[in-house]
């Protein structure tokens, strides 16, 4: 199963995909760090992307796409895999579409983690991540606090802010996230593959309840 996860920045994406690694089996392919990752081993994709990022442009989708077929493969014994962060527009919906399909896959899914926005700038601004990458835990001071003041529960780490979890880059952020993602989520919905979950920042994602919405998805399709 390949699920693609939609929602606005600080929707709770990372612990639903930290989530479905863990009781799913599946592979994470967050576009984020899989740029990072390419740009810090120098990859020849990582390499033309870096040249795009210097010059302030967007990386073109063909070489996020071939980014996405590599790291693909490398889960191919994985129960599939959870995109976050791709695609974003329906551009690129259609592009990952065509993909899979070279692959003999598809999108069996689009999880939309949907929070009034108000929630999502608060739950932002008191977030607070594990510093070690491997571990990559996330915290938050109102909603999931760590037991000891700044240190990971899982490893020990120091937990630390991300620069941008601000209240004004979050605000710009959603702006984008809405203009870009009304699209997206029809697109989806056309295709009968959306499953809309209402959350609110409060809720505190378990595995039961990604258990939940998949067996909600499926018994309704
Ligand atoms: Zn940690």
């Amino acid at each position: 199963m390949n699920i693609v996860l939609l929602g606005g920045p600080g929707s709770g994406k990372g612990t639903v995909s930290n989530l479905l690694e863990e009781t799913q089996n599946m592979g994470h392919i967050a576009t984020g760090d899989m740029f990072r990752e390419e740009i810090k081993n120098e990859t020849d994709l990582g390499k033309k992307a870096q040249e795009y990022i210097n010059k302030g442009n967007l990386v073109p989708d063909d070489i996020t796409i071939n980014m996405l077929k590599g790291k693909i493969n490398q889960f191919k014994d994985f129960h599939g895999v959870v995109f976050d962060g791709f695609p974003r527009n329906v551009e690129q919906a259609k592009a990952l579409e065509d993909m899979l399909e070279e692959q003999g896959q598809k999108v069996d899914l689009a999880l939309f983690l949907d929070i009034p926005d108000e929630d999502i700038i608060y739950r932002t601004v008191k977030r607070r991540i594990c510093s070690n990458k491997e571990c990559g835990a996330i915290y938050n001071l109102e909603y999931k606090k760590p037991k000891v003041d700044g240190i990971c529960d899982i490893c020990g780490s120091k937990l630390i802010q991300r620069k941008d979890d601000n209240e004004e880059t979050i605000t710009e952020r959603l702006k984008v996230y809405h203009e870009q993602s009304k699209e997206l989520i029809e697109f989806y919905e056309e295709q009968n593959l959306l499953y809309r979950v209402k959350l609110h920042a409060s809720v505190n994602i378990t595995k039961e309840m990604i258990k939940e919405w998949l067996e909600n998805y499926n018994k309704n399709r």
